[in-house]
């Protein structure tokens, strides 16, 4: 791990994506608020993460809720859905009888419109597929599931190319993050950012003015003393 590392949880990385102000108020100030989509996405995970965390069939084992991370990434993150495929060419898994191919499966509600997959929801299980190689010494397989269309897309994780453009993606990514994460600055917001689908956007202030739920704390807190 580097010196000025900071660990970050794969799920912000959507979050960056979307908008680095949005990732820095929801990351640097802990603002927080839901709306319809906030709502569907987290009704699709509920159905995945609660109840029975494993299955097992004749050819595969599922687990549910699945811890995951990679220290040379400094990364960490919960996986909807681990598949242990039975195969005699595939790796020893600890506690598991036989040998497995290994599977992500990536829980969305909606896919794009004019494509197999959103680059966001790549770029998240590429991070996720960093943690699973590393953990189990693997080569895994990483799908999409969109609940809306109900189908599968298998991410082109085998291809050397894909593999190197989201592997140096990922990389900037977690550099911007954390240069935000370490100043403590809210960005201001983009020119062409698009806001509609936005939970925050009741708490996203102008650009001009500085907001920081923290600092209005410790002024409030000061104040009573
Ligand atoms: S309202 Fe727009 S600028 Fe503000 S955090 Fe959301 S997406 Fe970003």
């Amino acid at each position: 791990m580097k010196e000025d590392s900071r660990s970050i949880n794969i799920r912000a990385i959507q979050h960056y994506m979307y908008c680095p102000r949005r990732f820095a108020l929801l990351e640097v100030n802990d603002d927080w608020a839901e709306n319809s989509y906030v709502v569907k996405a987290n009704l699709l995970h509920e159905n995945v993460h609660d109840g029975e965390h494993e299955y097992a069939f004749r050819d595969k084992i599922v687990k549910n809720s699945v811890v995951l991370f990679n220290d040379e990434y400094d990364i960490f993150g919960i996986a909807d859905s681990i598949e242990f495929v039975r195969d005699p060419c595939g790796v020893l898994i600890p506690k598991l009888e036989g040998k497995f191919r290994v599977r992500i499966v990536e829980y969305k509600p909606k896919p794009p419109k004019d494509c197999d997959y959103h680059e966001s929801d790549a770029i998240q299980v590429f991070a996720q597929k960093i943690c699973v190689d590393s953990i189990w010494d693997c080569n895994c397989e990483a799908f999409l599931y969109y609940g809306e269309k109900r189908r599968r897309v298998l991410l082109p994780f085998s291809d050397p190319e894909v593999i190197d453009k989201y592997s140096s993606l990922l990389k900037s990514y977690l550099e911007a993050m954390r240069i935000v994460l370490k100043e403590g600055d809210i960005p201001t917001r983009r020119k062409s950012q698009r806001c509609a689908g936005c939970s925050l956007s009741d708490l996203c202030f102008p650009k001009s003015l500085r907001y920081n739920v923290r600092q209005k704390i410790c002024e409030i807190a000061g104040g009573e003393h």
